[in-house]
């Protein structure tokens, strides 16, 4: 057993991370997001994603969805550029003639067979940082040979069900944080354990994130934060400092949200509108 070195994190350990824009920025300085994702009914994930990643200072995204989502995803989120597969309902070949800063990939992706087998036809070239969620992480638990194809410090950002599908079942929160620790170490991977009090694991360090609240307990909050984090990571920010500053963001910004819409009302869409917020709010 290696020391583990917890570290809170707040506002006063997020700001040394904040990049400010200067008067010159244009959006080539702040990268492209491709975001990969989506099914028949599951469009909303890859929409509210790519509507986080540019809220959150992505100079431009697209979206990678298949057919079925062209028409949903334009007209939902006019700001998004859209690439489509072959297939009409699910991605069956990931292929496209961009050249991203960051990809966010598996959410509302599904799990049909040839999606799996797009999946590591895709990760056996790509050289670009992933955020990986969802149903992304699902393909990595079904076949952990996957795991070695992933650049380093991709960032993964499982719930409990996810978590336990991609390390095993825990005895307790002390194992599940040694069995989290092991695997980051193993696959050199940024381990997102989301929840209250989301933790992040990477290099014998666990980081355990302070802003947030129940209301974010809701469908799409999760496809949210994946997109903030790709868009960080598109501006530059590192993987492991987008990773905990998302993180802060998504909690506070959903905090903030919390006092107009309160637990039960505030939705995933809320987190977005309510991340220019968040940001004011560091200074
Ligand atoms: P997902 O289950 O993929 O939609 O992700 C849910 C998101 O909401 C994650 O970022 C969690 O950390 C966050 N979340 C869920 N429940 C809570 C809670 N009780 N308190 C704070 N954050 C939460
Ligand atoms: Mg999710």
């Amino acid at each position: 057993k290696t020391e583990t070195e917890a570290i809170l994190i707040g506002k006063h350990e997020v700001l040394p991370i904040y990049i400010p824009r200067t008067k010159f920025s244009h959006k080539g300085d702040f990268g492209h997001s491709l975001i990969i994702g989506g099914s028949y009914g599951k469009i909303g994930a890859v929409t509210l994603a790519s509507k986080a990643a540019l809220s959150i200072g992505a100079g431009l995204v697209t979206a990678y969805v298949p057919k079925c989502g062209y028409i949903p995803l334009q007209t939902a989120f006019p700001e998004a550029m859209v690439i489509t597969d072959a297939d009409e309902e699910i991605i069956t070949n990931i292929s496209y003639e961009i050249l991203p800063t960051v990809i966010g990939l598996g959410i509302g992706i599904g799990t049909n067979s040839k999606t799996v087998e797009a999946f590591e036809t895709f990760l056996k070239k790509n050289k670009i940082p992933l955020v990986i969620d969802a149903d992304g992480i699902n393909m990595l638990s079904k076949n952990n040979d996957l795991l070695k194809l992933l650049p380093e410090q991709t960032v993964l950002t499982p719930h409990p069900k996810e978590l336990e599908r991609l390390i095993g079942k825990w005895k307790n929160d002390f194992d599940k944080l040694e069995k989290a620790k092991q695997f980051s170490k193993k696959h050199h991977i940024i381990l997102v354990i989301k929840g209250a009090n989301t933790i992040t694991v990477f290099d014998n360090k666990l980081y355990i994130n302070t802003t947030g609240n129940p209301g974010l307990a809701t469908a799409g909050s999760g496809d949210v934060l994946t997109g903030i984090i790709t868009g960080l990571i598109s501006q530059g920010y590192k993987p492991l400092e987008a990773t905990i500053f998302g993180v802060y963001l998504h909690g506070k910004s959903g905090d903030i949200a919390l006092e107009d819409f309160g637990y039960h009302s505030l939705i995933a869409t809320h987190i977005i509108e309510y991340l220019g917020e968040a940001f004011k709010e560091l200074f």
